[in-house]
C-alpha cells in the first residue's frame, strides 16, 4: 500500500503532469522546434517541483512513440501533422505518465476524439478486482466504432517506483494475452493508440530515438564510464533519460551502450506509414477506489 507521503507524491506528480499537458497545445504549432517543445515540457515540470520521469516524447505522424530530440535537433513540426506529446513526472520515483495528441492542420481530429473517448471508457473499466483484459475490448470497440483502428502492439502498463513499465501490459485490443486483475495500491497507465482503418495497425522498430536507460546495476571499473554511470544512477536510477541530458558523457554513453549496460529505445513507427493518435492518463488504486491522477 501507499503511505500518506507516497500518496501525496503520486497525486502531486499527477497534478504537475496535468498542468504541463494542458500547456502542450500552445507549444505545438506549424514550424515549432521539437527541441523547444521537449525543453519547454521538461523545464515546466521542474519549475512546478517535479522531475521528468522520462524525456518528453514528441512523436509526429507515423511515429507512435519513443522519439525525443537529440542535442541539436533541427526538426520542426510540419504542416498537416498529428503530434503526440507524451510526458512523465516523478517525485522520488513516484510517477505520473500522460499524453495528448495535437492536430496541426491535419485531417485527423476525429482520430484524436476516438482515442480520447477510448481512454475515458478504458479508465471506467479500471476497478479493483476487475480483469485487466477487459480494457482492450472496450478500447478497441470505441476506436473501431469511430471508424479507426487500434494499434495492437502498443499497450498501457503498470508503473512502479522508479520503473515506468513494470512488465505488466494492458492491451488495447481484444483477444490479446493479458494477465490478472487490477490490484489495490497500484499505479496503471491507460493509453490507447489509433490509426487509419486501412493501416497495418501495428508499430515496428526503427532507428534509436535518443532515449536510454540503465539496464544493469553494475558499476564500470574504468573512466570515463565509471563517472558517467555514477551520474546516470544518481540522477535517473533506472528511469529513461535523454542523450540531451548527458551531453558531457556522450562517449562513455556509447561505450556503455556497446557493453549493454545501457539500452536505447528504438523509435516505433506505424508499419504501413499511417498516422497515429494517442491519449494517456495514469490511474492509481487504493483499497477502495481508483483515482485518475493526471
Ligand atoms: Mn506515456
Ligand atoms: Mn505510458
Amino acid at each position: 500500500m501507499f503511505d500518506e507521503e507516497e500518496m501525496e507524491k503520486l497525486l502531486l506528480a499527477g497534478k504537475i503532469a496535468k498542468i504541463v499537458r494542458q500547456a502542450v497545445p500552445s507549444m505545438v504549432f506549424e514550424g515549432a522546434s521539437v527541441l523547444r517543445i521537449c525543453d519547454g515540457v521538461e523545464s515546466e515540470i521542474a519549475r512546478l517541483g517535479g522531475s521528468p520521469a522520462f524525456p518528453c516524447n514528441v512523436s509526429i505522424n507515423d511515429i507512435g512513440a519513443h522519439y525525443t530530440s537529440p542535442p541539436s535537433d533541427t526538426t520542426v513540426v510540419p504542416a498537416g501533422s498529428l503530434v503526440k506529446v507524451d510526458l512523465g513526472v516523478h517525485i522520488e520515483g513516484l510517477i505520473a505518465d500522460t499524453a495528448v495528441t495535437v492536430s496541426v492542420g491535419s485531417d485527423f481530429e476525429d482520430m484524436i476524439k476516438a482515442v480520447e473517448l477510448a481512454l475515458e471508457r478504458g479508465i471506467q473499466t479500471v476497478k479493483i478486482g476487475g480483469r485487466i483484459g477487459d480494457v482492450g475490448p472496450v478500447v478497441e470497440k470505441t476506436i473501431r466504432s469511430m471508424g479507426y483502428r487500434p494499434i495492437r502492439n502498443l499497450t498501457g502498463h503498470q508503473i512502479e517506483q522508479y520503473t515506468i513499465h513494470s512488465g505488466l501490459s494492458i492491451p488495447n485490443v481484444s483477444g490479446a494475452e493479458s494477465v490478472g486483475k487490477f490490484q489495490p495500491w497500484s499505479v496503471y497507465a491507460i493509453e490507447p493508440f489509433a490509426t487509419l482503418p486501412k493501416a497495418a495497425g501495428e508499430v515496428r522498430e526503427r532507428e534509436p530515438g535518443n532515449i536510454l536507460h540503465l539496464v544493469k546495476l553494475k558499476r564500470p571499473k574504468t573512466e570515463p564510464q565509471m563517472g558517467a554511470y555514477d551520474e546516470i544512477y544518481r540522477k535517473f536510477r533506472t528511469l529513461p533519460f535523454a542523450r540531451r541530458w548527458v551531453v558531457g558523457s556522450g562517449k562513455a554513453v556509447n561505450t556503455m551502450l556497446a557493453e549493454r549496460l545501457l539500452y536505447e529505445y528504438p523509435v516505433l513507427v506505424e508499419a504501413s506509414g499511417m498516422p497515429i493518435a494517442q491519449a494517456e492518463h495514469t490511474v492509481i488504486t487504493t483499497d477502495k477506489e481508483s483515482i485518475v491522477t493526471t
